[in-house]
């Protein structure tokens, strides 16, 4: 089986050998709702997934800049947007 993989890990950050045999592993108690989609640390590797309809997987490029864009929305509070 082919496997296409994208370029989603950070420089530096090596993926877990085993996540390159039998893939990321959320960790799901540290889910975080970014507004978007959850996210959510692997437990081995710690690189970021995003939940899609079919389960966790590592986000694009695009996802991950969506995400910090979402984060940074969050972090500056309820100016602008108030969350319930
Ligand atoms: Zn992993």
């Amino acid at each position: 089986m082919a496997v296409t993989e994208p370029r989603t890990a950070p420089r530096g950050s090596p993926i877990n050998l085993l996540c390159r045999i039998v893939g990321h592993g959320a960790n799901r108690q540290r889910a975080r709702h970014d507004m978007e989609d959850y996210w959510a640390p692997c437990r081995r590797c710690g690189t970021m997934l995003v939940r899609a309809t079919t389960g966790w997987r590592a986000p694009t490029m695009v996802e991950v800049e969506k995400h910090a864009a979402n984060l940074a929305q969050i972090a500056r509070g309820p100016e602008g947007m108030r969350m319930e």
